[in-house]
């Protein structure tokens, strides 16, 4: 009884994310603030209209300030503002506006169930059998889509994934594009670069599409402005609140379809400004952390960092997941910055997630960009990983053992560094040390931040010739893809994608980002590479055993012989018998520039890859003797 009075209780605590319900009849506002003396919402006919009608909210329980105004108020749009310290601070669309006008500065009366897209209630997630089964694509909405010869329509919009059987016609080749790639190339999820409604791009400008305003419109999305609606400039009319949200949900309906999950790239660390967005005019100074002097703290880098150890900041993370979940079946988040979130708020968004959907998956990166304001021991910094059950965190290790840290231009294992093979080693295990299970390591050697892989071996690797650049790039992808991790890729390297050299595209225009379709013919055999390697390791459970346990147990890294090739890894997944339908899977990884030979046990093996070639069916068989591993390259052999 004690427990069900609680339930009923917790049931009726205001929520941070009903601050507009709107029904035909009433739309009922509800803000929260503990330091407003007073508070009221504007409401505006029109987004261009200059004179609102004053609501005056009252101050109800848990410092929620509430109203109701009767009638049917859609097409209206409102703004809130609260009086504090003897003056009436800015206006804002609130905290959890869930849609705004054109650049997000007012909030919108709409009816979300109208925003459905047909079949929207039929939409399910695509089957996942297992968090390390998992293959990651990530991609910007504009990298993706916006080439001329991508065939595709709706160019940097959500709704250019929502489109089918789009060609690149090269060389004589007529080769799939946008969604069809993605099938194609068989990954499981897609991670998409913020398209939460963002600061750094003017809508009104995306919207004219002139071919000037186009370049002009390249923004990676770090800067939030209004966490609950999308981006408007993704959107095919920025002016409309209701389009960008029924345009998002078709476009996660149709990868649905495709059998893709979304992945949404979430930024709840800092926002765009820390005194002009909702989150700082609302109730200011509360959701950010703040120095010893009263300055903003700025451990992200972009002049401020949020506060989720502050019990309404963690309320509004959780409560904004949730939101992203429920009504736009997100199927996973990525968190920026992750190590400047506390790591009992990750603990507590996993828990509410795991309520709406188990399989829903979280990860981030584990540091922050300068030193937070918050004890490091409670941060969700890498090193604490373990601490965050099913909370993923991504392996830096992994990627500066295969390419080399991004701080410098040294070569890694994969461009002929031998002395970062044991590091190597460790994250084919997935860094015990700080993983507690390999799903929480997130196996992968570049994403949008730094260099692309092309640029990174062109700037180590000098002197080599292409062929042997695009060696070292299959072989180090090929480590990423036998680890017991999860693995992420950076869209366009299955096409050779380079940046020019570039490594902070972050608003480069799109002639830098976008993805070169036409590569998909010129280097045919590195995109069928990964495609073959994407399918080797779905098909082989023994790359993806599941727990640190099982990893133990199967995995051993096998003794080179006296005065033996520093630049060989033997990484070898035996007594796979009721696990794989491989008995046991040997892969030789030789980051050096000779051949390295090794001898491997009595058996009959299926040859998966060898000398920059990969076939799930298999290219060959071997019998058990010296094994020859080509210069920088891999040998994948399966004993059935
Ligand atoms: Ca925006």
């Amino acid at each position: 009884m004690l427990m069900l009075a609680l339930a009923a209780c917790t049931a009726r605590q205001p929520k941070m994310e009903d601050e507009c319900l709107y029904s035909a009849s009433e739309t009922r506002f509800s803000f929260w603030s503990n330091a407003a003396e007073q508070m009221e919402v504007l409401i505006y006919d029109d987004a261009l209209s200059p004179q609102p009608s004053v609501v005056p909210l009252t101050k109800g329980t848990n410092d929620f300030w509430t109203a109701s105004v009767k009638g049917d108020l859609a097409g209206k749009y409102y703004t809130v503002r609260s009086f504090q310290n003897s003056e009436w601070g800015l206006e804002s669309p609130g905290i959890f506006a869930k849609a705004v006008s054109v650049n997000g500065q007012k909030a919108a009366i709409i009816d979300l169930a109208k925003t459905n897209p047909e079949g929207w209630e039929k939409d399910v997630r695509p089957a996942m059998p297992d968090p390390t089964d998992i293959v990651v694509y990530e991609t910007h909405l504009r990298d993706f889509t916006m080439a001329p010869n991508s065939g595709i329509k709706h160019k940097g919009k959500f709704l250019a994934l929502t489109e089918e059987e789009t060609d690149v016609y090269d060389e004589g080749w007529r080769l799939s594009t946008g969604i069809d790639h993605l099938k194609e190339l068989g990954i499981t999820h897609l991670q998409i670069l913020p398209f939460f409604d963002y600061g750094s791009i003017d809508e009104t400008k995306a919207a004219e599409g002139s071919r000037l305003n186009a370049e002009r419109s390249y923004n990676w999305g770090y800067d939030p402005v209004n966490y609950n609606a999308p981006e408007g400039g993704y959107s095919t009319n920025p002016y409309d609140p209701a389009c960008r949200i029924r345009e998002a949900k078709q476009m996660i309906q149709a990868l649905h379809a495709a059998g893709i999950r979304v992945v949404m790239d979430v930024v709840y660390n800092h926002t765009y400004d820390a005194t002009g967005c909702a989150l700082g005019r609302v109730v200011p100074q509360y959701f950010y952390r703040l120095n010893a002097d009263g300055t903003y703290a700025n451990g992200s880098g972009c002049g401020n960092e949020t506060a989720s150890d502050h019990e309404m900041m963690r309320r509004f993370m959780v409560e904004s997941v949730c939101y992203w979940a429920r009504e736009y079946h997100i199927d996973g988040f990525r968190f920026d910055l992750m190590g400047i979130h506390d790591q009992e708020t990750m603990r507590q968004i996993r828990a509410a997630l795991d309520e709406i959907d188990p399989t829903i998956l979280t990860y981030g990166e584990g540091w922050a960009a300068m030193s937070p304001a918050y004890p490091y021991d409670s941060l969700a910094m890498k090193q604490w990983t373990y601490k965050m059950p099913r909370v993923g965190a991504f392996s830096d290790d992994i990627r500066n053992a295969l390419i080399g840290s991004p701080f410098d231009h040294e070569r890694g294992f994969a461009s002929g560094n031998p002395s970062s093979a044991k590091d190597v080693m460790r994250g084919l295990i997935a860094c015990p040390e700080w993983s507690g299970e390999p799903m929480q390591h997130v196996s992968y050697i570049t994403c949008h931040d730094n260099y692309c892989l092309r640029d990174r071996i062109d700037v180590s690797a000098i002197g080599e010739t292409e062929e042997t650049k695009i060696r070292m790039n299959k072989l180090a992808q090929t480590a990423v893809l036998v680890s017991q991790g999860m693995t992420f890729l950076y869209g366009g390297e299955e096409l050779y994608r380079t940046k020019r050299g570039i490594d902070n595209s972050y608003q480069s225009p799109d002639s830098i980002n976008i993805i070169p379709w036409e590569n998909k013919a010129k280097y045919n055999d590195l995109f069928e590479y990964y495609r073959q390697m994407i399918a080797i390791r779905r098909a082989h459970k023994g790359f993806r055993l599941g727990t640190a346990e099982l990893v133990q147990g199967h995995v051993e890294f096998m003794p080179l012989m006296e005065n033996d090739n520093e630049n060989l890894i033997v990484y070898r997944i035996n007594n796979l018998e009721g696990i794989d339908s491989a008995k046991s899977l040997i892969v030789l990884l030789n980051g050096g520039a000779k051949i390295a030979e090794f001898p491997v046990p009595e058996a009959v093996y299926t040859i998966l890859a060898h000398d920059g070639q990969a076939d799930v069916n298999g290219l060959g068989q071997v019998e058990a003797g010296w094994i020859v591993v080509e210069p920088y390259s891999a040998t994948i052999l399966a004993e059935y």
